[in-house]
């Protein structure tokens, strides 16, 4: 017996987080797109989509946030900080992958510097992942050492059931223990059994991947030209990516006063390195192509211990001109065989 949810209780779930004062957000899908947004009871939810188009990075790390707002004085400079938001949320089915993410990014959020947007939003969240039991050409998350069903970075785990009512629950950590004890009694114990998780191919040979990459002298590889051709630099691979956490800081007012924002950037946008001088090292879209690989399965693994990518696909399934990682990664592993 384990203890499950019934999908006809979730209205009931939303009022009760929502009177203990959290804001709940799921997966919703709207005219154009679907992402993780506030909805106000249970029909809000879609949960037959693969995954939203966009991740949940976005609710943590946002495309645009103000940090602080400047007064410039004739003989010194005022300053006041924004604060960190203290919403209480609960997002009710996270992907796997999607969660990960997040766990992968508290390396990189908490390193020389700990950013007090980041962690504030990450402990004031509660994350429900509901495990995937389909998955479409682009998932890649077991070639990443993770899975449909993976609990990194989430507070509670649901599988669907098979006869589709509802699903079972397993508790993570506290913090998710704490937010599903605002709706034990409406949980019940059933021997119900959970439908099997989706099952994912890999797609390439990760350790082969890094040998390649690690070696310096493929860093010259025409490999790396042949393979970007196509790229136009547009960025939506990073911006969809739930890990992909590059920023730029700029202050945006007049003479004597403005704000400080954090903004979104990118490795793809050829601006990304260009240095006051008019030099760039990274000139062509092969050379910011390759630094997105390295990043993820080669600097960022040798600083943080984990890959900077949970496999979620969307980089291959947004890019208008039919690239991503998954390819990069399988024509690595053919030469590196
Ligand atoms: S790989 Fe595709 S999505 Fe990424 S920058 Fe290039 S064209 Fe855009
Ligand atoms: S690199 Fe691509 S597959 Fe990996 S997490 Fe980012 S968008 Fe998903």
């Amino acid at each position: 017996m384990t203890r499950i949810l019934l999908s006809d209780k979730l209205d009931n779930c939303v009022e009760r987080w929502r009177s203990a004062g959290m804001t709940v957000i799921g997966p919703v899908q709207g005219e154009s797109i679907s992402r993780y947004a506030v909805v106000e009871n249970g029909a809000g939810f879609d949960f037959g989509m693969i995954l939203p188009d966009r991740s949940v990075k976005e609710l943590f790390f946002p495309q645009t946030e103000p940090m602080l707002r400047y007064t410039i004085k004739k003989s010194e400079i005022d300053t006041a900080d924004f604060p960190p938001p203290q919403e209480k949320r609960i997002i009710f089915g996270a992907r796997a992958c999607d969660a990960s993410g997040l766990a992968i990014d508290d390396s990189l959020f908490g390193w020389d510097y700990k950013d007090d947007f980041w962690f504030h939003r990450r402990n004031e969240s509660v994350i429900v992942t509901i495990a995937c039991t389909k998955a479409d050409d682009f998932c890649m998350c077991t070639s990443l050492d993770l899975a449909p069903d993976s609990t990194k970075g989430c507070d509670v785990l649901l599988r669907p059931l098979e006869n589709n009512r509802g699903w079972q629950v397993e508790e993570i950590t506290d913090r998710g223990r704490e937010a599903f004890a605002v709706i034990a009694d409406l949980l019940q114990e059933s021997s119900d059994q959970a439908a099997p998780t989706a099952v994912v191919t890999e797609k390439f040979n990760l350790d082969a991947c890094v040998t390649w990459l690690q070696n310096p002298e493929n860093f010259d590889s025409k490999f790396w030209k042949e393979i970007s051709m196509r790229c136009i630099g547009c960025a939506s691979c990073t911006y969809l990516c739930p890990t992909c956490h590059c920023f730029d800081i700029q202050d945006e007012g007049d003479t004597y006063s403005g704000i400080r924002r954090k903004n979104w950037d990118s490795c793809s946008f050829a601006l990304f390195t260009m240095h006051t001088s008019g030099h760039n090292p990274r000139s062509t879209q092969s050379a910011r192509w390759r630094q997105r690989i390295m990043h993820k399965f080669n600097y960022f693994p040798g600083k943080f211990s984990v890959n900077s990518c949970s496999g979620c696909g969307r980089c291959s399934r947004q890019c208008p001109v039919d690239m991503g990682i998954t390819e990069t990664l399988q024509e690595i592993s053919k030469l590196q065989s």
